[in-house]
């Protein structure tokens, strides 16, 4: 691309924020010209099922996409894949991209998401060490698969679960090591990671909890092993590397752009440069569900509203962003949603039995509700949403009483 092109809306990035935008913005009928750039070769893709059904292969690429080709064709949205924006100039209203190419844009929308954490000791980048990321991040995976009879996954998130759940299922021996003393200890309660490391044990996962890592082994330049600080090594022919995300935001500081773990950006989802957004994962915002603190979220349900919500400025209808967030991760048979966040909490009352295998975590924070976690339970999911949006404070014997339905709390109590 080495020719100058110009468009009224550029955005960078076409993960689930920076393709929602283009879309929403042709639903509320804006008419100029929209670019959708991103560094992926391939259309806009769902990402949650890189490390399902897409790692297990119950489902191929065609069926994640996020929108057939035509899609974009038809609603006149340019996609330009393979392109990654190194600079920005916001004076000149230009981005240019690594193969010096130059765009001119109106209005950008930085859309780019964040790269895998990765290890810093040594060994990080051998052959079979893997992020989970991209399509082709899991391709890889796929192709040394068959030769692969031991995995090691390096941290206890939500990705790192979900990989060694498919993996455990496709009969591979997988050893989970997580350097907090529970997994998911980041964003969930207690008791809810004693639940899924019980669950992973159980189905013969090596889950090992307080453990730090001293370097990946290395044979004939590919990983052979996971060298424990105590010592100990586990051998193993891959290791997933599931530590976190980095924000992809250098040229966009570069330019000036104001960081916080990520694009700061105003409830309207506006970047402190002149005409310029930021969106989804990469963008660090005030979150009324987080007390009001500066948070970035990493979800499917942020980026589509974030996205939104610069289509609704875009399109001369303005509405803060205040959407509660909402999650949800697959794990052998456990559907697990949650709603809120669990920043802070005070209280978590359990609903239902964990034995079961269909329960519910409700957090408080000084008494009012802030968020759920559901497990296999999507009525309360459903109706628990309406106590974390109106923060209720409801007597937590009866929010425990499996009889009593959630809806019945909510429409019983006024927001106090
Ligand atoms: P992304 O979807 O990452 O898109 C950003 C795009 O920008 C990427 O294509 C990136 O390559 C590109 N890019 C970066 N820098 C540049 C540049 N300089 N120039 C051009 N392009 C660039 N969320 C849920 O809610 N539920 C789930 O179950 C769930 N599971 C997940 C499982 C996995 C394996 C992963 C990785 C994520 C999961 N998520 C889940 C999180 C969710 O996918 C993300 O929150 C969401 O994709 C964020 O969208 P985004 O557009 O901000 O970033």
């Amino acid at each position: 691309m080495s020719e100058i092109v110009q468009y009224d809306i550029l955005i960078v990035g076409s993960g689930h924020a920076g393709a929602q935008a283009a879309i929403a913005l042709r639903q509320r009928n804006f008419s100029g010209t929209i670019a959708l750039l991103g560094n992926e070769p391939s259309l806009p893709y769902e990402r949650p099922p890189l490390s399902k059904e897409y790692l297990s292969g119950d489902k191929p690429f065609e069926r994640i996409l996020l929108r057939p080709a035509a899609f974009w064709t038809d609603r006149a949205i340019t996609l330009l894949p393979g392109r990654t924006v190194v600079a920005v100039d916001v004076e000149a209203h230009r981005v240019t991209t690594a193969d010096g190419g130059i765009v001119v844009y109106g209005t950008l929308i930085w859309a780019t998401g964040g790269s895998p954490r990765r290890l810093t000791c040594a060994g990080h980048d051998l052959t079979g060490v893997h992020g989970v990321r991209t399509r082709d991040d899991v391709d890889r995976m796929l192709d040394e698969l068959p030769m692969v009879e031991r995995v090691v996954v390096i941290g206890g998130g939500y990705i790192g679960l979900e990989a060694a759940a498919v993996l455990t299922k496709l009969g591979k021996h997988v050893t989970v090591i997580e350097a907090q003393d529970r997994v998911l200890a980041r964003v969930a309660g207690e008791p809810l990671s004693r639940f899924y490391e019980a669950e992973h044990r159980a189905r013969g996962v090596d889950l090992r909890t307080g453990v730090a890592v001293s370097c990946i082994e290395e044979v004939d330049g590919a990983a052979s092993g996971v060298r424990l600080a105590g010592g100990e090594i586990l051998p193993c022919e891959m290791v997933i590397v599931g530590i976190g995300i980095v924000p992809a935001v250098g040229p966009l500081l570069a330019a000036g752009a104001e960081d916080d773990n990520g694009v700061t950006v105003d409830d309207h989802c506006r970047t402190t440069l002149p005409d310029v957004f930021a969106i989804g994962d990469c963008a660090a915002h005030a979150n009324a569900f987080a007390d009001g603190a500066t948070i970035r979220l990493e979800s499917v349900q942020n980026a589509n509203d974030q996205a939104t919500t610069v289509a609704k400025m875009l399109t001369g209808t303005p509405e803060p962003y205040h959407a509660v967030p909402w999650f949800w991760s697959n794990q052998y048979d456990l559907k697990l949603q949650t709603v809120g966040l669990t920043t802070g909490y005070d209280e978590a009352i359990l609903r239902g039995d964990p034995a079961e295998r269909s329960f519910s975590l409700i957090y408080l924070r000084a008494g009012r509700v802030i968020a759920l976690d559901c497990v296999n339970r999507v009525r309360d999911y459903v109706q628990g949403r309406a106590l974390v949006v109106g923060a209720f404070q409801v007597d937590p014997a009866l929010m425990a009483d499996t009889t009593i339905e959630l809806k019945s709390l909510a429409s019983a109590r006024s927001e106090a």
